[in-house]
């Protein structure tokens, strides 16, 4: 069966009901539909949420399919409230460019998946849209001054670092000219548009505590130099309240349920590799104050989104988590011990083993946060037993907790080992959360700590660009921000053919972004892609849907 199969044959409860079991008043939802509601920023409660016990759902290095860290996360919390523990999961939305293009939606997979599936891979209640509307608002705001007469800032175009959204993968708007066509329509210049997913409103309604917090980050938004080197911001060409109003439902994180009709809350979709890559403080916050446990995943591998998650997450809204679930696949230890991609299904303990010091390294990194790693595989129909005996048997060398999942296979049962082995590891007050480091350290101190102590460099290097843009930064005092470094997800290093534990490697960073907004600066190692483009057959090849509005191929 299908995902989507499965999810159709599911039988979904009224919002309502999933909304009654949080212990919440049915008046405070604002409803979308039957099956999902927006919950109100006043029903997050300090006191209760410090109560609460977080667990982030992280990965070694991905395979391109990735390594199921949503589906991990959704059969978790299936597991843990089977166990008699109030849970929520907490996750990202969907954006529509993998959705249409090659990895599909994000909305976990088999008998572990949230609901209704269709809808949240799709529009959902229309955040990604306000999102797309309010950045491209600042656009259309920023083309203007260039044009006014009697309200120019002075603004220099080369100079304009804001580009256009969409949320698609749509290769041929990465760059383009915009004004052309003589006086009345705008001023030439090139530009170009991000991904929805990648652009900087939405690390800031993620990192945002309230409207106000929401408003002033969206002010900070660094737009580019008059000419006469003056800086502007958002808040300078008087942008920002508009952009709140159209925020003002999208900052409302948003109830569902999964399969076994728990709860879920869906807020915000940052990616990974560009920005933080995990889900809205406030729908974190929300999970926290309604449940005693709260489930959670940031993208990617941990040397990517988990330490951003730790370092900048968790420092800016006071989180502490007190457990990392490390999610590994025999497929992608394979892979990383060499296997070809198209070997992975093939049982080989002994390629298995060669990729055990990508797993390693993982584990060492989520310790040096003072975090007990659990390491969780995510079985597949192909892998053998002798495979999986090999995985925990490393474990228990490692001496660390690892138990065999089959989160896709049948939902929350097949997490219960891994359920209570979270459970014991919280009771046991194992953790003491501590960021890698500090925020108000010198910025190269910064980088080379993530570069040496996560990735495992040597050293950083720096091209001539980055050392300008250094300046600038110090120039515009911004340093003391945390970093959010963009890296490719395929490897420990910024070259992606360095699998396993590469070592006796440099990080390059080419330039480094601002972010001045969401409240980070984005060194730049290799390409990093803000308008991901589509495959020769894109997954929208298959998706279809019939006269009563059935979907079918959504995966
Ligand atoms: P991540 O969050 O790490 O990117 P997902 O949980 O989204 O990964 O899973 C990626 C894809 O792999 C999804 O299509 C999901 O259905 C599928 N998948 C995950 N785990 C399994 C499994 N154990 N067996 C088969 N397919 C799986
Ligand atoms: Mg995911």
């Amino acid at each position: 069966m299908t995902d989507l199969e499965i999810a159709n044959k599911s039988k979904l409860q009224p919002i309502q009901q999933i909304a009654e079991n949080l212990g919440l008043n049915v008046d405070d939802l604002e409803m979308y539909g039957k099956y999902k509601a927006k919950l109100p920023l006043d029903l997050i409660d300090e006191d209760k949420l410090k109560q609460s016990n977080l667990i982030l759902v992280s990965a070694i290095s991905p395979t391109p399919g990735g390594e199921g860290k949503t589906t991990m996360s959704i059969g978790l919390s299936e597991g843990l409230n089977q166990l008699g523990k109030k849970t929520t999961v907490v996750l990202r939305e969907p954006s529509l460019g993998p959705v249409f293009g090659m990895k599909g939606g994000a909305t976990g997979g088999g008998k572990s998946q949230v609901l209704p599936m269709e809808d949240i891979n799709l529009h959902f209640t229309g955040d990604f849209s306000a999102i797309e509307k309010a950045n491209n608002l600042l656009s259309a705001i920023i083309d203007n001054n260039l044009q006014s007469k009697t309200n120019s800032l002075g603004i220099d175009p080369r100079t304009i670092a804001w580009k256009r959204v969409m949320d698609l993968n749509d290769r041929a708007l990465r760059n383009i000219v915009v004004g052309l066509g003589g006086t009345t329509n705008g001023i030439p210049r090139e530009t170009g548009f991000d991904i929805t997913a990648a652009s900087e409103i939405m690390a800031i309604l993620c990192l945002s505590s309230d409207l106000i917090d929401l408003k002033k980050r969206l002010g900070n938004i660094f737009v580019g130099y008059t000419f006469d080197k003056k800086p502007i911001y958002a808040r300078d060409l008087k942008a920002e309240g508009a952009m709140t109003a159209l925020l003002k439902d999208a900052i409302k994180p948003n109830l569902v349920q999964t399969i076994e009709g728990n709860p879920a809350i869906i807020h915000g979709g940052p990616f990974a590799n560009i920005a933080q890559g995990t889900n809205t403080v406030i729908a974190t916050k929300m999970g926290m104050s309604l449940s005693e446990y709260t489930v959670t995943e940031a993208g990617f591998g941990f040397d990517l989104g988990g330490e951003k998650f730790l370092d900048i997450k968790c420092q800016r809204a006071n989180l502490k988590p007190k457990v990392v679930v490390l999610t590994a696949t025999i497929r992608a230890l394979k892979y990383h011990g060499g296997a070809d991609l198209s070997a992975l299904k093939e049982p080989n303990v002994a390629q298995l083993k060669n990729g055990f010091p990508n797993l390693e390294k993982h584990i060492e990194n989520v310790q040096k946060f003072g975090i007990t790693p659990i390491i969780a595989i995510n079985k597949f129909n192909t892998d053998s037993d002798e495979e999986i005996e090999a995985v925990l048997e490393f474990a228990r060398l490692k001496n660390i907790q690892a138990a065999a999942t089959n989160v896709w296979g049948e939902g929350g049962k097949g997490a219960l080992d891994l359920a209570q082995l979270v459970i014991d590891s919280v009771d046991a007050k194992l953790s003491d959360f501590k960021p890698l480091y500090d925020w108000n350290s010198p910025v190269l101190d910064k980088i080379s700590k993530i570069a040496q102590e996560i990735y495992g460099a040597t050293r950083v290097e720096y091209a001539a660009k980055a050392i300008a843009d250094l300046k600038r930064i110090e120039n515009l005092g911004l340093s003391n921000l945390p970093i959010c470094m963009a890296k490719t997800e395929k490897s420990l290093s910024d070259n992606q053919k360095l699998l396993g534990r590469p070592k006796d490697f440099v990080i390059t960073v080419r330039e480094i972004e601002i972010a001045a907004g969401a409240g980070f600066i984005i060194p730049i190692t290799g390409t990093i892609m803000r308008m991901p483009g589509l495959p020769a057959h894109p997954a929208s090849e298959q998706i279809d849907v019939n006269e009563e509005g059935r979907i079918t191929g959504l995966f």
